[in-house]
């Protein structure tokens, strides 16, 4: 197996034509970072905050299975933490097998995700090595990012907006295979164009994330925000606020971003955004015990926004969850948006009705993005308009400890995992667009190297 990986990193690095990457032998057995079924209950009694990825992530070969007709073997050069990643390494809310069971019950294809492992990775930058015969638009040789909407196009519910399919999961956390591994199977219909000017690990880090983000700002399935709107966003540097923060700027809003450091502060204002406040420095408590919070710590924040914009903000980039929805539902103005991914912090939500319907607000939820979204989203990267936030880098046998840094929040951006790429820097095929964009696309690695 491993001769056969390395055969094909080599073809890959060398920049084999597609034919004799097409015609190289794949290896039965992929090496991959993986979850037991065995191992879901570990944690049990454990608080959430103490589990451990390092006690339940392990790197072993798992058999390839067949490929189906509308899918793709990919070759992954580099893949991404998310916090999916970090959901699925610590069993919460739930255990991913549940999910795995479920897809193995609708089609002979999805009963090949229901193993005792799971492959976890909702993100990935490689090269394609085969294609299932119904695939039309990529064939072997092409370099390619993966976003992570997995959907079945025969289900008619997802013909709209393919977020709305009954049957929509995500690659990597609902469905078995991801991208955290030497080689994974994906579907065709996730496949974009890898930005020329990145590497490996920079095209990897963007879909999930900055897809997601363009969905809650700019979509007409989330917020839309328009020219001179202002947007709070929570986790301004975190993995989607750090895309966010660059949508609002990019389409002509105001963004006040919410960060818990001076050195995150700073970075948002060299992203150009001036409106920052540090949550820890202002020592917000909007929960004054488990069970009340304190409405005056959401005046105090709203003062905060009005003094540095001087008025309320029409959308709140929700995702914290728990800690922060009282607040967000307050701070929103008259007839604004409070739009919600997440709940981090916990997801029994409380807020105050009473400032939703008298001030006629709306608080809509959202969730990754359609393949439409997604390659927007992705021709934004290609384009040099939005960059990849990449703060670090680690490599397959370090996934767990990339996913406790970001379970313990202590990076920012976000961490990219090498694969098959036998280093960083590798990958780049428009040297001149780099150059041009240098000081944006590594902004976020100061922190980390
Ligand atoms: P990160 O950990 O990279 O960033 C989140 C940021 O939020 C942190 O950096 C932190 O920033 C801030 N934060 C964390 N806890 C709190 C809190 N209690 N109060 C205020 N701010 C807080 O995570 P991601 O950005 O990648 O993901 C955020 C959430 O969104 C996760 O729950 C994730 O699962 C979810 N998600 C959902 C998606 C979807 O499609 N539905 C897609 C992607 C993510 P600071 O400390 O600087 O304030």
């Amino acid at each position: 197996m491993t001769s056969q990986i390395d055969a094909i990193r080599t073809a890959i690095l060398e920049g084999a034509p597609a034919d004799e990457l097409a015609n190289l032998p794949l290896p039965e057995a992929t090496r991959a970072a993986v979850v037991l079924a065995e191992e879901q209950e570990m944690f049990e009694g454990v608080a959430s905050e103490d589990k451990d990825p390092r006690q339940s992530v392990h790197i072993q070969d798992v058999a390839l299975p067949e490929l189906a007709p509308d899918e793709a073997v990919i070759a992954v050069m580099a893949s991404a933490i998310n916090f999916n990643t970090v959901w699925t390494s610590i069993f919460e809310p739930v255990a991913t097998f549940g999910f795995l069971k479920r897809l193995g019950k609708e089609s002979a294809w999805g009963a090949r995700h229901d193993q005792p492992f799971h492959v976890m990775g909702s993100d990935a930058s490689g090269v394609v090595l085969r294609v299932g015969s119904a695939v039309r638009n990529w064939k072997p040789g092409d370099r390619v990012t993966v976003h992570c909407n997995h959907v079945d196009d025969q289900d008619p519910t997802s013909h709209d907006d393919s977020m709305m399919a009954l049957n929509q999961r995500i690659w990597g956390f609902e469905t078995n295979y991801g991208g955290l591994a030497d080689l994974s199977i994906v579907k065709a219909n996730q496949l974009m164009p890898k930005p020329e000017h990145l590497t490996w690990e920079e095209a990897a880090v963007n879909a999930l994330c900055n897809s997601t983000s363009y969905r809650m700002i700019v979509s007409p399935n989330g917020a839309q925000m328009t020219q001179g709107q202002s947007v709070l966003i929570w986790g301004a540097t975190g993995g989607i606020g750090a895309y966010a923060t660059q949508y609002v700027l990019h389409g002509g809003g105001t963004p006040v971003g919410v960060v818990s450091s001076p050195e995150r502060a700073a970075l948002l204002n060299e992203m150009g955004c001036e409106a920052v406040i540090d949550r820890r420095a202002e020592g917000y408590r909007f929960w004054s015990d488990e069970h009340t919070q304190d409405p005056k710590e959401w005046l105090r924040l709203g003062k905060k926004i009005r003094e540095l914009i001087g008025r309320d903000v029409d959308i709140v980039f929700e995702h914290p969850g728990r800690s922060t929805m009282g607040a967000s539902v307050f701070v929103a103005r008259k007839g604004g948006m409070i739009i919600t991914c997440a709940a981090t912090s916990g997801y029994n939500i409380e807020y105050d009705n009473r400032y939703l319907w008298m001030n006629l607000k709306t608080l809509k939820g959202c969730h990754f993005a359609n393949y439409r979204e997604a390659y927007e989203a992705n021709r934004l990267v290609c384009e040099g308009r939005i960059h990849p936030t990449l703060s670090t880098v680690r490599t397959l046998e370090e996934t767990a400890e990339a996913a406790l840094l970001v379970h313990r929040n202590e990076v920012e951006g976000k961490v990219a995992v090498l694969a098959m790429a036998p280093e960083e820097g590798l990958g780049v095929t428009n040297p001149e667009m780099r150059e041009r964009l240098l000081p944006q696309i590594t902004l976020y690695r100061r922190f980390h190297g």
